[in-house]
């Protein structure tokens, strides 16, 4: 590993006064620490954000929920309005990590999250993402846990969040803070399409900070005499502690037997968290049983491109979906009570 200076902050103004393209901050440490002993991160200065007053989890007047970019992932899972609320965002974040990660791991991290692409990761590898216009070895390397959605010439790496999944269903908003002042972004817009940038993984500059993130108002706010219920489904090849192979996170209002709203969004398959938004209109005024979900997972899933290895996942990631929109009108039934397991 190679040595850095390292400091800590004691507000965010001057965190984003360290703030540069040779500069790392640091809270959690599970995905920078990992990277900088694997030599593909290389900061020569490492800041410390742990000090910083970004921990508490407000409601504001209009019904959103204000979480600190320091909250950790566990605090989050298990905080009382977030399980009432966003029962969703709780599951998405208690199926991904393991337990000791998830006391560590920051809601800013995870937002920051970088890909678990193997290539990316080894060095001795070409890869656009990690250096610039050295090439993909996944194209024709083994690509069984790449994107079939959101792909490029350039890179095909899979946005490895299952926390970023739920929130691209429930929408949300970042503010980031640097020396020019506070701004928002609308989660959807945070993580671009990698295009032929692919070493560009978020909008946020190099001295900035995220500072919160904002969930939208629930879906119960907006119709509260519809019945709600929604869904997290992970599949992966071992339910200890792996990355996905797909997942779907779903939320739908009913009223009767008909969907009356639908967010749905898909992860382990594509190269930002994934909103299916024609899936979604095509569930709208829809019977809530088989046939509507097998559908929609058809409309999710059409603009796939597999590779030589992960064709698997197109099926994979239809079944997810499938079983996620029973599963969340199962819980709408219950009155949002969702007691099903929320990975396999
Ligand atoms: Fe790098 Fe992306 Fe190719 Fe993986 S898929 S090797 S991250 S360019």
């Amino acid at each position: 590993m190679r040595a850095f200076d390292f400091s800590r902050a004691e507000s965010v103004g001057s965190a984003a006064q360290h703030g540069n393209a040779e500069t790392a901050f640091v809270a959690g440490g599970t995905t920078l620490l990992d990277l900088v002993k694997l030599d593909v991160m290389r900061p020569a200065a490492v800041v410390d954000i742990n000090a910083l007053p970004l921990k508490t989890v407000e409601r504001l007047a209009d019904g959103r929920l204000r979480i600190g970019a320091l909250v950790t992932n566990t605090d989050l899972a298990h905080h009382p309005e977030v399980k009432r609320d966003y029962p969703l965002l709780s599951q998405a974040l208690l199926a991904g990590a393991s337990t000791q990660l998830r006391n560590m791991a920051t809601t800013a991290g995870n937002l920051m999250q970088r890909t678990r692409c193997p290539y990316f990761r080894d060095v001795g590898s070409a890869c656009n993402k990690r250096q610039p216009g050295s090439g993909c070895d996944a194209r024709d390397g083994i690509n069984r846990m790449h994107a079939l959605l959101g792909g490029s010439a350039d890179c095909i790496a899979v946005h490895p969040s299952d926390m970023c999944v739920a929130l691209a269903a429930i929408g949300a908003t970042l503010t980031l803070e640097g020396p020019a002042g506070e701004r928002e972004v609308a989660f959807a817009d945070f993580h671009p399409l990698p295009g032929d940038t692919p070493h560009i993984e978020h909008d946020l500059a190099a001295d900035e900070l995220i500072t919160a993130l904002t969930l939208d108002a629930p879906l119960t706010l907006d119709a509260p005499l519809a019945r709600a219920g929604s869904h997290y489904l992970k599949l992966r090849d071992r339910a200890s502690y792996e990355f996905a192979l797909a997942s779907a996170a779903v939320q739908l209002n009913l009223d009767g037997e008909r969907i009356t709203e639908a967010r749905l969004a898909l992860g382990g398959v594509a190269t930002k968290p994934w909103r299916a938004s024609e899936a979604e209109a095509a569930l709208v005024g829809r019977p809530a049983e088989l046939a509507s979900f097998e559908r929609a997972a058809e409309i999710a899933l059409r603009d796939a491109r597999p590779l030589a290895h992960n064709a698997f996942k197109v099926d994979l990631a239809k079944q997810a979906i499938v079983r996620a929109l029973r599963d969340a009108t199962r819980a709408a039934r219950q009155g949002g009570t969702d007691t099903q397991e929320s990975q396999a």
